[in-house]
């Protein structure tokens, strides 16, 4: 018989199109928001020499235990409010699929796997423009939360692709407000030194949000982990697969976290570059850049963005061009590269822009 592929696919994923990655030609990556630094090599080495005495053939810890407790050393906190994910994506779509059951809501902009997710879970979704200076417009959002009342809100902190914290009056507004999750996405929070960490305990439902894909320059190895209270770690527990962090994965995290301060090196360079890369692009007039606590820069051209994407593309820097009929128009995205990187970009957009 021919399957009928119309008929069984969910309605929901059959308007959704499946994310692809840049598949582009490019000498210098800036696009990702990654650490352009790889992982140390005296750490890799650790790594290989600690895998090479571990058992392939037997399935991951299920608990990710050894790496849990770690985490929840370092946050002082216990092992029963963390959960692990392959990568930090995995763990908005279990909070999703455990706790979506009405809407979920987020800002525009902000990171397009949330409404990806929420979409493929079949969650109604709820968006709110940010205002002109990408803050949230709190009577809005107030408004449709009292209302409403939505299962998930999701608050990313500092905001990708904007780059920006918004007001912590504003989500601790919306913290006390809510009867839902809210999910406070801290992915880049190693570079802007701001968390919600500290409310854990006070507010049960406060999710924090964590990745080694940035700061900890691990994206290719997908951990993600959130603090929450153990009533809701006790619910992702339930629909998480068992076995969802491998164990080469939870091994290089339990070698990272061991060597933090090792990881932590990075993280200074990256911000003293970004300092420079904004000074120097603030000085050219064709240019508008938008403050940032993280690890990239959006910036407005006063020409075409797609223009300034294609040119930087022929000389081989891949950013993100980000550039919409709204809040966005003509905006890029940058992330800070390795010195001689963010020159080579710098060098390029001059001749560009001009
Ligand atoms: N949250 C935000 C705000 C992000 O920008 C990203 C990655 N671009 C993620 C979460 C996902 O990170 P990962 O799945 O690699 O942990």
């Amino acid at each position: 018989m021919k399957t009928n592929f119309d008929l069984i696919l969910r309605e929901n994923i059959k308007k959704l199109k499946a994310y692809s990655a840049n598949k582009v030609d490019y000498k210098i990556k800036l696009d990702a928001n990654e650490n352009p630094f790889d992982f140390p090599a005296e750490l890799k080495e650790i790594i290989l020499k600690d895998l090479f005495d571990h058992p392939f053939n037997r399935y991951p810890d299920s608990d990710a235990s050894e790496i849990k407790e770690l985490i929840a050393g370092g946050m002082n906190t216990n092992v029963n409010k963390i959960a692990l994910g392959n990568g930090s994506d995995e763990l908005i779509q279990s909070l999703t699929l455990a706790f979506g059951s009405g809407s979920s809501l987020f800002f525009y902009p902000s990171f397009s796997m949330y409404g990806i997710i929420s979409a493929a879970c079949n969650t109604m979704t709820k968006v709110i423009s940010l205002d002109e200076k990408f803050d949230i417009d709190i009577d809005t959002t107030l408004r449709y939360i009292k209302k409403n009342q939505p299962s998930l809100i999701f608050i990313g902190h500092p905001n990708n692709p904007t780059g920006n914290c918004f007001s912590e009056e504003k989500i601790l507004n919306i913290i006390e407000n809510s009867s839902g999750l809210v999910v406070i996405d801290e992915a880049y929070s190693e570079f802007s030194n701001k968390s919600f960490l500290p409310l854990i305990s006070k507010y049960d439902n406060l999710i924090i949000l964590r990745t080694f894909s940035k700061a900890y320059g691990l994206a290719g190895c997908r951990i993600g982990y959130m603090i929450a209270s153990e009533k809701v770690v006790e619910h992702v527990n339930k629909v998480k697969l068992p076995f969802n962090l491998n164990s080469i994965s939870q091994r290089i995290g339990i070698i990272a976290l061991k060597h933090k301060k090792k990881c932590d090196e990075a993280i200074k360079t990256i911000l003293s570059e970004r300092d420079r890369l904004l000074g120097e692009m603030q000085k050219n007039s064709m240019i508008y850049t938008f403050p940032t606590e993280a690890n990239f820069i959006l910036f407005r051209t006063k020409i075409s963005s797609k223009t300034v994407f294609n040119t930087l593309l022929s000389n081989g820097i891949l950013i993100r061009d980000v550039t919409d009929s709204k809040l966005l128009k003509n905006c890029l995205r940058v992330t800070v590269g390795k010195p001689s990187e963010n020159d080579a970009f710098l060098r390029a957009i001059s001749q560009i822009i001009k």
